[in-house]
């Protein structure tokens, strides 16, 4: 089946937030890679959505837009993946709005811990990093390496910016059901993204799957990039047993880090694909 098969790429990261190609340049880089429907979904911005669509436009690719929304449920942080949305809905831009400010004072708070802990001017280079974007953790661990205080991302994360370490500062992101909201308000579909990194038991997983479910969420992120095949399969069972549609994508954010654009593992069987009614 055509729709099923085509190469759908619907998760990936450009400089608007922790991503180091600019979004005509991830464009490009997946055209090149043979994807024929993309979606660019920044962590908590849609600020490079119109040059994407330019560059799809150019590259006669189907650009949907996306967005991945950092989201807290019961104290768990979650990220949502909004496909196919209306990127001026006002709900949804107050929403990223709200989410904007909440990352500038938690990256000046990380700073201020990091500072404390003897790591100056942590949130001034993140800062730098980012450009006109959003700072995120990945900002930090770019110039923690590149200050030499680690060798790559693994050691960065797992001793500065994880819970219990210097440069970690917990912040409630936006409430699940709000996200949702904002998401099929601007007529988008709400993904639950890359179930398996939330490290959680599978009773905690059907948990917030099916608190997910009910709060009008409707996709849930099959084959990611991080994945292992049995990450995959297991994905799948939870999209089985809870009705879900089926998404998939790289989760891309630089050229020869993690997985590469449009490279993905095949769907496994018995699934409906979330993108077949955008094909
Ligand atoms: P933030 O949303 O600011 O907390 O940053 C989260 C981002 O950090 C994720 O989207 C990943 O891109 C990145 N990240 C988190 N953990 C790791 C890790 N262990 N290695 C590399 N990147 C990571
Ligand atoms: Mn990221
Ligand atoms: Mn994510
Ligand atoms: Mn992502």
């Amino acid at each position: 089946m055509k729709s099923v098969n085509i190469n759908a790429d619907l998760h990936c990261h450009s400089t608007a937030s922790d991503g180091t190609l600019l979004p005509k340049e991830v464009v490009t880089r997946a055209a090149d890679n043979g994807v024929e429907m993309l979606s660019l979904t920044d962590h908590d911005t849609t600020a490079g959505l119109d040059e994407a669509y330019l560059a799809a436009q150019e590259k006669h690719i189907r650009l949907i837009p996306g967005i991945e929304l950092s989201v807290t449920w019961q104290e768990k942080l979650l990220h949502i993946i909004g496909l196919d949305i209306d990127p001026e809905h006002r709900p949804l831009k107050l929403g990223i709005r709200m989410l904007k400010d909440l990352r500038e004072e938690r990256a000046l708070e990380m700073g201020r811990r990091l500072d404390k802990a003897g790591y100056s001017n942590a949130y001034e280079n993140a800062r730098r990093l980012a450009g006109n974007g959003n700072v995120t953790r990945t900002h930090f661990a770019r110039h923690l390496i590149e200050a030499g205080l680690a060798k790559d991302f693994n050691d960065v994360f797992k001793r500065f910016l994880v819970r219990g370490k210097p440069g970690y500062y917990r912040v409630d992101w936006a409430p699940m059901e709000d996200a949702i909201d904002w998401i099929t308000g601007a007529g988008g579909i709400a993904v639950i993204a890359h179930p398996m990194r939330y490290k959680l038991t599978a009773s905690w997983l059907n948990r917030v799957i099916a608190g997910f479910r009910q709060a009008g969420g409707e996709g849930i992120e099959v084959v990611c990039g991080h994945n292992s095949t049995d990450d995959n399969e297991r994905s799948a069972m939870f999209a089985r047993k809870h009705g879900l549609l089926a998404s998939q994508g790289s989760d891309f954010h630089e050229p020869g880090k993690w997985v590469e654009l449009g490279k993905l593992a095949k769907l496994p069987v018995g699934l409906e694909p979330v993108w077949q009614k955008w094909v």
